[in-house]
């Protein structure tokens, strides 16, 4: 990939970095100004699933911005787009679908197969024991 898509890219990449840790922040402030008890614990329950619900999308996009810092720092090593298996080169095409990707197409199919393989085993295993039972 040329420098000026790559450095496109990592301009998106730090822009969002930007935005989550906004996000992150807005979350932290919105759940200490709603650390109210309620005497109904309907409405209690109710504010305690609101928060584990916007804790669970926090825990995502923490994810999400742990993968973007990594990519920044693959792009400033000189190692974006490059596959983490291989060595080869990641397709172009592929980069600018999915910027974080770190492997190549054919990796990834592997992978992939090797997942649904052992997902089936797990699966077929199960059934098995379960008629044991
Ligand atoms: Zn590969």
């Amino acid at each position: 990939m040329n420098k000026d898509k790559t450095a496109s890219i990592r301009h998106f990449l730090v822009q969002k970095l930007e935005d989550l840790r906004t996000s992150a922040n807005h979350t932290i402030l919105k759940l200490k100004k709603s650390d109210d008890k309620f005497a109904d614990p309907f409405d209690q329950a109710a504010v305690e699933a609101s928060k584990a619900t916007e804790l669970n999308c926090r825990d995502k996009e923490w994810h999400l911005l742990l993968d973007i810092k990594e990519t920044i720092l693959r792009i400033d090593r000189g190692l974006f787009g490059i596959c983490d298996h291989c060595g080869h080169p990641i397709s172009q095409k592929k980069l600018m679908t999915a910027p974080m990707s770190k492997l190549c197409v054919m990796c990834q199919e592997k992978i992939e197969y090797h997942h649904s393989k052992s997902k089936r085993k797990r699966r077929y295993a199960g059934r098995t024991s379960y008629n044991y039972a």
